[in-house]
């Protein structure tokens, strides 16, 4: 990537999506200031599954949602809740949500996502080349496990897209799976095997390590709560922080979750929820799987990572500001307990975190409409760990008008949904 006049560019965000910006406009030889209200790695990126899923193509909104989301939400056992004292304030965002649960949205949803997510494990290794956080990465299958393999046909509406998007996978039976892990020996009746995947071992220090390289090379990280934009004439002059205005050329908002405050002022039509998940933390684990895993009957997934085991996975809607609730780290306790009842560990760490949903589960990535210097990049929902390296790269592009050879109407603010 080159551009001929170095730029003063204030990123706003250090999850992956900013940090991988930053690091991109640095090496283009920009001047680089990334802010965060409370530091690198704060938010999703922290706790998520760190599964590089290449192959993720399918939204959670599929046909047949509508029907079983009712029962599920009444049932402690299913993963999806809800903070019945949120439902006033969702119920705008669900009904455009739930809009796309049919196929042909299924369809569309799929094509935006391959683009973003084909090439992830690629992208990583491209983004931490040279910086020290490679040791992070490490290139591996993603495994799918299932009761029996009737449970694995009646979901064969997932398998048919993924398939359609190029991607590969490899059925097992249950002595299959046992040879590939022995882990993996009687715990399911019959797995997927996806190729050309891939995992962090311990996203947060890995983000951490991006950005101790982030400011060896001369970037600054600062601490601050941005509150506003000052645009003026389709310009941005300024954005305001709880320190005060700072002035840059460009901003870059890559705030995940958060991003939904500013939709109006930046003139983005696409609604913004959080997607509360959780994740709980088994130290010092006796099993290291070879590779992530995706638990299909309880939708969660549990990933190896330095010396822990981590069990990732629920949707709660309720908010970004209300605390996280018992029930849904009771029920990953549960599920993980009749998955490996075996397992010993020395304690148990607990998380929740936001991840960043739009209405039609396809991130905005772009320019804003309402100011040609504010470019953004959030709304990766379940896969934005994957994501946020290539996201990054398409941004740092953007925000300094180098040419990007890459159809983005599908991410667009002001796409109508
Ligand atoms: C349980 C769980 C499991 C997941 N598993 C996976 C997985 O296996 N693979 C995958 O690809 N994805 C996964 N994800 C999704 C992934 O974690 C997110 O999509 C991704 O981390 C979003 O990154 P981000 O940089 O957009 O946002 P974040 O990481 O949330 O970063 C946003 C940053 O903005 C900062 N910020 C917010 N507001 C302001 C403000 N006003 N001023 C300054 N700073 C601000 C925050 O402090 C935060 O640091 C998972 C998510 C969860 C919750």
């Amino acid at each position: 990537m080159e551009s001929s006049i170095p730029k003063n560019i204030i990123v706003i965000g250090a999850g992956i999506v900013g940090i991988s910006t930053a690091l991109w406009l640095q090496r283009d030889g920009h001047s680089v200031t990334l802010i965060d209200k409370e530091g690198p790695a704060a938010g999703a990126s922290f706790g998520n599954a760190g599964v590089l899923a290449s192959g993720s193509l399918v939204p959670v909104t599929v046909p047949g949602l509508l029907g079983k989301a009712p029962k599920m939400l009444f049932n402690p056992n299913q993963p999806l809740f809800l903070k019945w004292t949120y439902l006033p304030k969702l119920i705008p965002f669900l009904f455009k949500y739930l809009k796309h649960a049919n196929a042909n949205s299924v369809e569309r949803i799929s094509k935006g996502l391959s683009q973003l997510l084909h090439d992830a494990p690629d992208q990583h290794l491209a983004l931490a080349n040279g910086t020290g956080a490679e040791e992070y990465i490490d290139l591996a299958d993603y495994m799918f496990g299932y009761i029996n393999e009737e449970a694995f046909m009646s979901d064969h509406f997932g398998w048919d897209v993924r398939k359609r998007g190029g991607v590969s996978f490899v059925k097992m039976n249950a002595k299959d799976l046992g040879e590939y892990d022995v882990n993996l020996k009687g715990r399911f009746g019959f797995g997927v095997q996806c190729k050309n995947h891939g995992r962090i071992k311990d996203p947060g220090a890995y983000i951490l390590s991006l950005s101790k390289q982030f400011v060896a090379n001369g970037g600054t990280i600062s601490i601050k709560d941005v509150s506003n934009f000052e645009i003026e004439d389709g310009h941005c002059k300024s954005i305001i922080t709880s320190e005060g205005k700072f002035v840059a050329d460009t901003y870059v908002l890559t705030t995940g979750a958060w991003s939904g405050a500013w939709a109006d002022a930046l003139g983005v039509t696409v609604p913004l929820e959080s997607e509360r998940g959780y994740h709980i933390e088994f130290v010092n684990p006796s099993i290291t799987l070879r590779s992530p895993l995706m638990v299909v009957a309880g939708k969660f997934v549990v990933n190896s990572m330095n010396g822990r085991l981590r069990c990732a996975g629920v949707i709660e809607f309720g908010g970004l500001n209300n605390p996280p609730a018992k029930a849904p780290i009771k029920l990953l306790k549960k599920q993980m307990a009749e998955l490996f009842p075996d397992l010993t560990y020395d304690r148990i760490d607990e998380w929740m975190g936001h991840r960043p949903a739009t209405a039609d589960s396809l991130p905005v990535i772009g320019v804003s409409p309402n100011a040609y210097n504010i470019f953004m990049g959030y709304g990766h929902h379940h896969v934005g760990l994957s994501g946020g390296p290539k996201t990054g790269r398409w941004l740092a592009k953007l925000a300094v008008g180098a040419p990007l050879n890459v159809d983005l109407s599908a991410y667009a603010a002001d796409r109508q949904i």
